[in-house]
């Protein structure tokens, strides 16, 4: 009797301590690491703050299925309006 009924709780406390997903960023320019909580339709990423659409390919396995355009369309449009603001006529963009 030394096999004690532990294997379901044994996997139970395992899968406590990997509840997380990770993927990279979809981002070509970022390319950072995120981690995405269980079950997220949605994630943004840490570094620059795009958000992707997560599918789950298994419980930890998260996929991003693609931008959430609204979000990412939202910050180009920040990003360029930004960069005309400093711009300032310098059309050739020589830093
Ligand atoms: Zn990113």
């Amino acid at each position: 009797m030394a096999m004690e009924k532990e294997g379901l709780s044994g996997a139970e406390s395992l899968a406590k301590t990997r509840t997380y997903g990770k993927f990279r960023c979809h981002n070509p320019s970022c390319m950072a690491r995120i981690t995405v909580p269980p079950g997220a339709t949605h994630c943004k990423c840490p570094t620059c703050g795009l958000e992707w659409r997560v599918s789950w390919i298994g419980p930890n396995f998260p996929r991003i299925r693609g931008p959430v355009w609204d979000v990412n369309k939202k910050l180009a449009q920040e990003a360029v309006a930004k960069k005309a603001a400093t711009k300032e006529g310098n059309q050739d963009g020589i830093e």
